[in-house]
């Protein structure tokens, strides 16, 4: 038998035009080769199962070998083969028809790399790297002939006898001068590691079989103990630390999904996200690239995703709008807030301990998605200073007797640094007020939400008021000094100061409160913190300079002695006083610490 012939296809130079569009991504071919060889093996399985084939099923592997001296990659299995107009009709038709009809597609899109690794180009996809490819092979249908089907890329092929006694199919591929990369053996065996390591049927490669055929999402969750989870992230991950917990994906109405999500331990939120999460379809691994299937607050979690309907032949923005995928996303994301609230509800104890390594993720989604919200708000946690976590509602019950302002407004109070802001988390404290610790960078996402959120409920840091305005009660603290020796006061510690970033206001504190305290109203941080993070439209206030209120407690013995001291005495007082409050504050330093160091050696040594 000797048959030439020319593939009845409209595009005449489809070939140039798929080499230039996958340029980048041209390993994926073996993916392609090895998931054909895959799918005809499971396929005699398949009949066999029903009995439509009665011979020997052997033993059911793909065979992948690099001839470096051949120039040659061979694609082997022992699946359903063809026969010669099999191979006009599959090959001849289909493979090159779907080749032409993606050029055809494609030939308008000008961001390859949307398409790059999403679009199976199938069999064709083998003329990216070779100049020739051969096919051998015989069909399991019995009395059917071996037959070699030859072509170059061109629209030319040629058919004729071969020798090959048993059932299965040969692809050779024979690799172009510009492909050489592939002719190395590491190379192959990275490739395979990507794309193939979760075959549904063992794929062999330097005698060696390279994938899981059996991975624990195709399971069910009820045969499989945590330790069969642990093991799977090891796999994937295999340089990280434990996961904390898992979920086990598993529908089939009203799209297809299986897959397992991790929350892994991560301790920095920058940490740039070398683990992402997988997507596989029927166990192909097809990209890490998952911003557009699940929603982006869920990109912190890792683990892979397996599913046949989500449609990876088409552009970002389609994706984006496509029903099954927002059908995915949502069900992902209340399957994750079922899974938090089940822990917090089971085993609150390791919900608190793992906190740490999950609260970034739960503000996160709280914050990007209004469903994920209403779940998580009865189980995202607040600590305090003492490392105790309540939910919103437990503290606001908490401290609604004692936080509680003239208008009836609930004032929650919080640090970013228990360490620096030391004075006034004690301040708060002599009062018994409680204090919160938020202090990672999305905390400060986190606490506009809440008070957006939450009714008559306002946030402020320890250190933007002094204790009495943080936290404003009905009683009215007399004052020690009448008005005149206020506004005497304030001249003095204006002079002493002289910088016009310093408000100064004399106050009636508790005497037991102290001197003089330096404040930045919360307002003020907070535009400023916006400006930093990039937060829209407060860009002038990046240039403006920090200002503080300065508060100069009336009722403090010492401003009485500031009053009724030498003239020349008063400025130098109150300058050491302001100085011990900017010390308290962390906003002592350069010639103004020296400064300040210098005088108070001076002072001790005064008699
Ligand atoms: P697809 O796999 O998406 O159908 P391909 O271009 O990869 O498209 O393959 C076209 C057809 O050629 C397949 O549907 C299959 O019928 C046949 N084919 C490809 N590779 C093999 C193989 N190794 N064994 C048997 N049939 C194959």
């Amino acid at each position: 038998m000797e048959e030439k012939g020319n593939i009845s296809i409209h595009t005449e130079n489809i070939f140039p035009i798929i080499k230039k569009f996958l340029y980048s991504d041209h390993e994926i071919f073996l993916r392609e080769l090895v998931s054909n060889a895959v799918d005809a093996t499971q396929k005699i399985k398949r009949l066999s199962s029903v009995g439509e084939y009665k011979g020997d099923l052997g033993e059911l592997r793909v065979k992948v070998a690099v001839d470096k001296d051949a120039r040659t990659i061979t694609i082997s299995d022992n699946g359903i083969g063809m026969t010669a107009d099999e191979i006009k009709k599959y090959i001849n038709q289909i493979a090159f028809s779907g080749a032409s009809e993606f050029v055809e597609r494609y030939k308008e899109v000008t961001d390859t790399n949307q398409i790059i690794g999403q679009f199976g180009l199938g069999f064709y996809s083998a003329f990216m790297v070779a100049d020739r490819v051969d096919i051998v092979t015989k069909s399991y249908k019995e009395g059917s002939e071996p037959a070699r089907w030859t072509c170059d890329g061109s629209t030319e092929f040629e058919i004729t006898d071969a020798e090959r006694a048993e059932r299965g199919t040969d692809v050779i591929l024979h690799v172009s001068q510009d492909s050489d990369e592939f002719l190395e053996e590491s190379r192959i065996q990275t490739i395979l590691n990507k794309y193939c390591k979760f075959l549904p049927v063992e794929v062999e490669f330097k005698e060696e079989v390279i994938n899981n055929p059996n991975p624990i999402w195709t399971k069910q969750p009820s045969d499989l103990k945590d330790e069969d989870y642990k093991e799977f992230y090891k796999e994937l991950y295999p340089f990280s630390e434990p996961p904390l917990f898992w979920i086990h994906l598993n529908v089939d109405y009203p799209f297809n999904l299986t897959g397992i999500l991790y929350f892994p331990k991560i301790k920095n939120e920058f940490e740039m996200q070398r683990n992402k999460i997988q997507l596989y379809s029927r166990q192909v691994f097809i990209t890490d690239e998952v911003k557009d299937v699940v929603p982006e607050f869920l990109m912190l979690l890792h683990g892979i995703i397996d599913s046949p309907d989500i449609p990876l032949n088409v552009s970002r923005s389609f994706l984006q709008a496509d029903s099954s995928v927002k059908k995915i996303n949502t069900y992902i994301t209340k399957k994750v807030a079922d899974k938090l609230n089940d822990i917090f509800k089971k085993d609150r104890a390791t919900f608190e301990s793992s906190w740490e390594d999950i609260n970034v993720f739960v503000k996160y989604g709280m914050l990007s998605d209004d469903k994920f919200y209403e779940k998580a708000k009865d189980f995202v946690l607040l600590q305090n200073t003492e490392d105790k976590f309540y939910t919103i509602e437990e503290y606001k019950a908490f401290v609604q007797a004692n936080q509680t302002d003239k208008n009836e407004q609930q004032v929650l109070l919080y640090t970013t640094d228990a360490e620096k802001q030391h004075a006034f988390v004690e301040a708060a404290k002599s009062r018994s007020y409680d204090v919160l610790k938020l202090d990672s960078v999305i905390d400060s996402h986190f606490i506009g939400l809440l008070e957006q959120k939450l009714e008559k409920t306002s946030i402020k840091r320890v250190d933007s008021d002094t204790i009495d305005k943080l936290i404003e009660k009905d009683e009215l603290k007399e004052s020690v000094l009448n008005d005149e020796e206020k506004e005497k006061l304030k001249k003095v510690y204006e002079q002493a100061i002289n910088n016009q970033n310093m408000h100064v206001e004399v106050a009636p504190l508790s005497s037991d409160d102290a001197p003089v305290v330096i404040t930045m109203p919360e307002f003020m941080r907070r535009m400023k913190d916006m400006n930093r993070t990039g937060g829209g439209g407060m860009m002038f206030m990046g240039n403006m300079p920090d200002t503080y209120n300065v508060t100069v407690n009336a009722n403090h013995k010492l401003n009485q002695r500031v009053l009724s001291t030498k003239d020349d005495n008063k400025e130098s007082i109150a300058r050491q006083a302001f100085d011990l409050a900017l010390l308290a504050q962390n906003m002592l330093s350069g010639s103004a610490l020296t400064a300040f160091v210098k005088r108070s050696f001076e002072l001790i040594q005064k008699e």
